[in-house]
């Protein structure tokens, strides 16, 4: 059994369990080239992780399956940062069952930037807005 499969979803390809997880449970790590905050700005991009003022992770190489993971403005997953800054994990915010599509929240800048002047797709957006 695989731990997740990529697959299509309401925003395109998105990544989905392939077995259950226990709340709090690593998923994935999100990884990539690091770079300078600089570089990001200039390469800009939809995978770009933010890691502080400093450094960002540049995360749209095939090798970051993370980055198929969507953005939900009520998600299952949490992203969070190692202590020396340098890494980012993907954990399970509450139990999450095989065939689940998993989400985190991208964040406050990025929805504002990317998502929301095309109107969020997100499975809790798209709920509310067909009800
Ligand atoms: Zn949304």
């Amino acid at each position: 059994m695989k731990d997740y499969i990529v697959k299509k979803s309401s925003a395109g390809l998105g990544l989905f369990a392939g077995r259950d997880y226990k709340k709090g449970e690593l998923v994935i790590e999100y990884t990539g080239e690091v770079i300078s905050e600089a570089e990001a700005q200039r390469r800009g991009g939809q995978y770009l992780f933010e890691l502080n003022d400093e450094w960002t992770i540049d995360g749209k190489g095939r090798a970051n399956t993370a980055r198929y993971i969507n953005h939900s403005c009520k998600p299952n997953c949490y992203p969070e940062l190692t202590d020396d800054e340098k890494q980012v994990f993907i954990y399970a915010k509450r139990a999450i069952k095989a065939g689940e599509e998993f989400t985190y929240n991208y964040g406050s800048y990025f929805f504002k930037t990317i998502i929301k002047p095309k109107g969020c797709r997100c499975t809790s957006c798209t709920k509310k807005s067909s009800r």
